[in-house]
């Protein structure tokens, strides 16, 4: 599996509608400070199921919709799809593209899909648990991750290899099925 495509339309920065397209092998984004570099792996996190405002760097999720600059004004939805390369079938579903959207709106109302059905948050985040691009991925390593890991406790540290590795998901089945 791999990224072929990122598409934004309304996300953070980028308010016009752009379109990144991966190669497999190494990609490098380049650009002075502030131009969006950033935004596009946030934009690839809050896809995969980023609940958090704060680690997308805001307060408020509305923080991720183009709020407007000097020369246009603010949007009132943002949406991001990914295109994915399935060929090798490493995300369970009978596609050789799968392509997931999430939009949200200003109103707080929030969308999903896979390939362009409307689905729940949850049937995202399911998908990609063991896949290594899930929302807590660490194959999104960014900026303060590294000392994070280091000077994660052992146990933290733990999650983060159980994650990698695969087992969480079962690992929290068991805790769900413990419960009931
Ligand atoms: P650096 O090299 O410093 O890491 P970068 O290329 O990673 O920079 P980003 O952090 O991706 O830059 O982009 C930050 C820019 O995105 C800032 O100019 C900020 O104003 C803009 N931005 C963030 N959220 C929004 C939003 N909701 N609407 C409009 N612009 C936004
Ligand atoms: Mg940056």
């Amino acid at each position: 599996m791999y990224l072929k495509r990122l598409e934004s339309v309304g996300f953070k920065s980028f308010a016009e509608r752009i379109q990144v397209d991966f190669v497999p092998g190494v990609t490098a984004v380049v650009g002075p400070n502030g131009s969006g570099k950033s935004n596009i792996t946030d934009a690839i996190r809050w896809v995969l199921g980023e609940q958090s405002a704060k680690s997308l760097r805001g307060s408020k999720m509305e923080d991720i919709i183009f709020q407007g600059s000097d020369s246009r004004r603010a949007l009132n939805v943002a949406e991001v799809s990914l295109v994915l390369d399935n060929n090798d079938h490493a995300v369970p579903l009978d596609y050789e593209e799968i392509s997931i959207t999430r939009r949200v709106y200003r109103s707080g109302d929030s969308e999903f899909y896979i390939n362009k059905q409307s689905c729940r948050l949850k049937d995202i985040v399911d998908l990609f648990m063991d896949s290594g691009l899930g929302r807590e991925a660490f194959s999104i390593i960014s900026q303060g991750k590294v000392e994070e890991i280091l000077s994660s406790k052992a146990e933290e540290r733990r999650t983060i290899f159980e994650e990698a590795a695969g087992v969480l998901k079962y690992k929290q089945r068991k805790k769900k099925a413990e419960y009931k």
